[in-house]
């Protein structure tokens, strides 16, 4: 491909996208394909020498489209959304463009220093404690790919800590202890696994009917793990969980999480981000207590898949864990210390120049629109929350503070269940199932860019319309 060539396909797709984005309500929601059917139509083998684009282009079109499920669809009401916008598009491709790696300040120091200000400028814009800021004596922030990846990097800063900052990782890690709710994230299971912390060394603690940790019964299993001779060193409180967007209290969580020693990380991948609206900042209550927090401008943002933001109060720990010096990475800018290598901030050596789409979001897009689209959900919300409530087949099964909803038919799960199989089905909408104490819901989660309330209002006359079949 020539630069020519390159900056007329390059317009070209720049076209298909917006195209795409425009006319996404044309398509079912849900991708209809069978497993496999994607590969079968394609040519088993690679071919050796270049097509036209225009072949590939169409393609995209003949091929991928129908293995697309939408997520940047309006009736997109699935697991918890991945908006996208405009100028976070075009700082992905910005970002490709300059295609730097930039795991070390000095591979490209840009790379580093945005991200460090857009980190501060989150900080600021969601008005989170000071300690988390980059400027701070001893926290600061990093983007992350994931909200899992944050939870494990979590982990291993309190193990660290914990174990007495061991270097060589010698410490024992085999008495060590975790808590979260049943209502956490999948993702910290799996990060104590890897953290060779194992999974039965997760202590679940139960939680009170809106399904947030119970702080006493926190402090009952903690107690109990001290007089058996084991060390608990790390709790997770989630502010918005997955499955019903439970609040877990911090502040009381906190207290005694300090008085044990635990390391305390606040999971707020979801709903962090809504505190960019001054009247939600009560998500953030409690956060002057923990020592490591993340949220994902990559679920309620507009800002492209992946970009979560991992702040943590103690980076000497979280450096204690992550860095690793080999000859062939030595700089003099690194050992002045005036800069910061993010490699040492996250698990993987390598890094993409995320901090763009972000900048390019916030400029370009603006705080206020992301607000203003935040406040649209959530009145929707509450809004499809009124509705359900005139009709007495269905019922709501926790509470729906923002922009969450989960209700279930009275008539028991498998009519549950069937409604949201059917409505799936018809490609009008798309839900995930759930089971809150043990009976099973069907989510509505209201998050997409363009979500209205036209679409939220056909999205329950689906739902009424398939609840009397
Ligand atoms: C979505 C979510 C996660 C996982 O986020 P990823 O960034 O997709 O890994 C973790 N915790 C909570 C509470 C979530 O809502």
């Amino acid at each position: 491909m020539t630069p020519d060539d390159f900056r007329l396909h390059g317009h070209t797709l720049i076209d298909w996208i917006a195209d795409y984005l425009e006319g996404v309500e044309q398509y079912p929601v849900a991708s209809q394909v069978q497993p496999g059917d994607i590969r079968a139509s394609l040519p088993e083998h690679p071919p050796t020498a270049a097509e036209p684009f225009a072949n590939v282009l169409a393609d995209l079109d003949r091929v991928v489209m129908p293995g697309i499920t939408h997520w940047q669809h309006p009736s997109f009401m699935a697991y918890f959304p991945g908006n996208s916008s405009y100028p976070a598009i075009l700082g992905e491709l910005a970002a490709a463009g300059l295609g730097v790696q930039g795991m070390s300040w000095v591979t490209s120091p840009a790379c580093t220093e945005v991200e460090t200000l857009m980190m501060d400028w989150m900080q600021e814009l969601l008005g989170l404690p000071e300690r988390f800021r980059s400027t701070s004596a001893t926290g600061g922030g990093v983007i992350h790919g994931s909200a899992s990846e944050a939870t494990l990097a979590s982990i291993l800063a309190a193990r660290w800590r914990v174990t007495g900052g061991d270097i060589n990782h010698t410490g024992d890690t085999t008495r060590l202890v975790a808590y979260s709710t049943s209502q956490a994230h999948s993702g910290i299971e799996k990060g104590l696994r890897i953290a060779g912390i194992g999974t039965e060394h997760l202590r679940i603690v139960p939680h009170d009917a809106s399904f947030a940790m119970l702080p006493a019964e926190l402090e009952r299993l903690v107690e109990a793990d001290v007089a058996a001779g084991l060390t608990p060193f790390w709790v997770c409180c989630t502010r918005g969980t997955t499955s019903t967007m439970a609040f877990d209290p911090v502040a009381a969580v906190g207290a005694i999480a300090q008085r044990h020693g635990l390391w305390l990380h606040v999971d707020a991948a979801m709903s962090g981000i809504g505190a960019l609206a001054p009247e939600f900042r009560w998500i953030n209550d409690g956060l002057e207590f923990a020592d490591s927090y993340c949220t994902n401008p990559h679920k309620w943002m507009g800002v492209n898949f992946d970009c979560d933001l991992f702040y943590t109060a103690d980076r000497t720990a979280l450096l204690g864990a992550l860095s690793i010096l080999p000859e062939y990475l030595r700089s003099a800018a690194a050992e002045s210390g005036k800069a910061i290598d993010y490699r040492d901030w996250q698990i993987p050596l390598g890094r993409r120049f995320r901090a763009l789409k972000l900048w390019f979001t916030i400029r370009a897009g603006g705080a206020d629109d992301a607000i203003a689209m935040i406040r649209r959900h959530v009145a929707l919300t509450q809004q499809l929350a009124d509705w359900v409530a005139t009709d007495d087949r269905f019922q709501i099964v926790a509470p729906h503070p923002l922009n969450l909803l989960c209700v279930r038919l009275k008539a028991g799960d498998s009519a549950t269940d069937a409604l949201i199989e059917r409505a799936n089905a018809t490609g009008r909408a798309l839900f995930t199932r759930t089971v809150i104490d043990g009976a099973v819901a069907c989510r509505v989660s209201i998050g997409a860019r363009t979500t209205d309330e036209r679409h939220v209002r056909a999205a329950w006359e689906l739902l009424k319309e398939l609840a009397a079949g």
